[in-house]
């Protein structure tokens, strides 16, 4: 369960929303109490939060099982914390505290923090819970550093405009792709290790299909990004045949009938042209993606197909955050994202339109886009019929 909410983890609000997310998963993932600390690197100092209360407090790289663990870089696991650490006696009395494990958190040579995991009881931690404490510390650190790519971004692209475009690349590509491999490999490795320790132990479903999910979206993603390559030299659409539009369309809808933002769809009579099917599929799929990702779950999102002037018209409406006049020209180029979308809050790697856009002028066809700040924002899309036709 830990492994599956890890992905939306480095999105949340604040850094300690996502230290609390953490904290929670690994008590869960380990039935102890969890506390992560993060490495203040300009104050030499580790910082954690109380269990009540936002109030941070600080200890000392060596202080503490967990300064200690940190320190050394390894896991320290304590049977008896008051005898082994008889500074913090008062803390593992008063917290009825038996036992301690604490674990470094490092993103390869970067030290991010300490994850410490606290039972009542000694027996608790048993050496598989040393691989679980581990495991969990090395997804943390991916979470946190993903974190900390997306706040570099959000700099990033604030910055200057000359250089922005490849690191926007970069810093999006980076923590995009990242996040999701790194599930995979854990995952991958938890299921090695338990196999090679049990090998007749039946095989954990939950596991291989988080594995297979995680590796799915991977592929997606490097999906749109050798389809952006490929548009760059146009060779985007391949077979054409007759297509029905409307009856496209209305399948894209009918396989997301599970989201939770409703999706109305309105079609003026079907309308045939001759088109490379998967591709409008895919332009669809991204227009209605989009819609959904930036307006409110409670609007629903409206799309229509008619023909018009020799034309298959689609239109893509919603009543989200808009997109502001200046931004209007430049939202079907590669890597492009308007100003008012915070990369914090809405992931993205700027070329869904910029493929959507390939795809309608292989086509021979227009893109454009009208849009309200803070109303909402139409999409349309208009196909040359040619030698297709129009079923009344
Ligand atoms: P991504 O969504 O991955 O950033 P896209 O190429 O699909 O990339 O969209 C480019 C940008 O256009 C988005 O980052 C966003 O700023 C803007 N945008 C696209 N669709 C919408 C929409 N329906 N409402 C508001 N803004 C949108």
């Amino acid at each position: 369960r830990f492994l599956t909410r890890a992905a939306s983890l480095p999105r949340l609000p604040t850094t300690l929303d996502i230290v609390r997310e953490l904290e929670r998963g690994a008590a869960a993932a380990t039935g102890a109490r969890a506390r992560i600390g993060l490495w203040e690197e300009d104050e030499r100092r580790i910082r954690m939060w109380a269990q009540e209360g936002n109030e941070p407090f600080d200890i000392a790289p060596g202080q503490h099982l967990a300064g200690r663990a940190f320190e050394q870089q390894r896991t320290l696991f304590s049977p008896d914390p008051i005898r082994d650490d008889p500074q913090g006696a008062d803390l593992y009395r008063r917290g009825r505290i038996g036992a301690v494990m604490a674990t470094p958190i490092s993103a390869g040579e970067r030290r991010v923090g300490v994850l410490v995991l606290y039972a009542e009881r000694p027996p608790i931690f048993a050496d598989s819970d040393r691989e679980l404490s581990q495991m969990l510390a090395d997804q943390a650190a991916v979470i946190l550093e993903s974190r900390m790519l997306i706040e570099h971004a959000a700099r990033v692209r604030a910055g200057e405009e000359a250089t922005r475009l490849r690191e926007d690349f970069l810093s999006a590509a980076a923590h995009d792709l990242k996040t999701p491999l790194t599930t995979v490999v854990a995952q991958a490795q938890f299921l090695e290790r338990k196999a090679s320790r049990d090998p007749l132990a039946p095989s954990d479903l939950v596991g291989l299909q988080r594995i297979v999910r995680e590796g799915q979206r991977l592929s997606a993603l490097v999906t749109d990004l050798l389809d952006s390559a490929r548009r760059e030299q146009g060779r985007v659409v391949l077979d054409r045949e007759p297509v029905d539009i409307g009856a496209l369309v209305s399948a894209v809808v009918a396989r997301r009938r599970t989201d939770t933002q409703a999706c109305e769809v309105e079609i003026r009579g079907a309308v045939v042209g001759n088109y490379d099917g998967r591709r409008i599929e895919q332009l669809v799929e991204n227009l209605i993606e989009n819609a959904k990702k930036y307006s409110p779950d409670a609007t629903p999102v409206n799309v229509a197909v008619w023909q018009q002037d020799g034309e298959a018209r689609i239109t893509v409406r919603d009543q989200g955050i808009g997109i502001p006049p200046s931004d209007l020209p430049r939202i079907f180029e590669r890597f492009s994202r308007a100003s008012n979308v915070d990369d914090r809050r809405f992931h993205g790697m700027g070329l869904g339109l910029n493929i959507c856009r390939g795809i309608v002028e292989e086509h021979g066809g227009r893109i454009w886009a009208e849009s309200e700040i803070g109303k909402g924002s139409t999409f349309h899309v208009g196909l040359p019929i040619g030698e297709g036709r129009t079923l009344s």
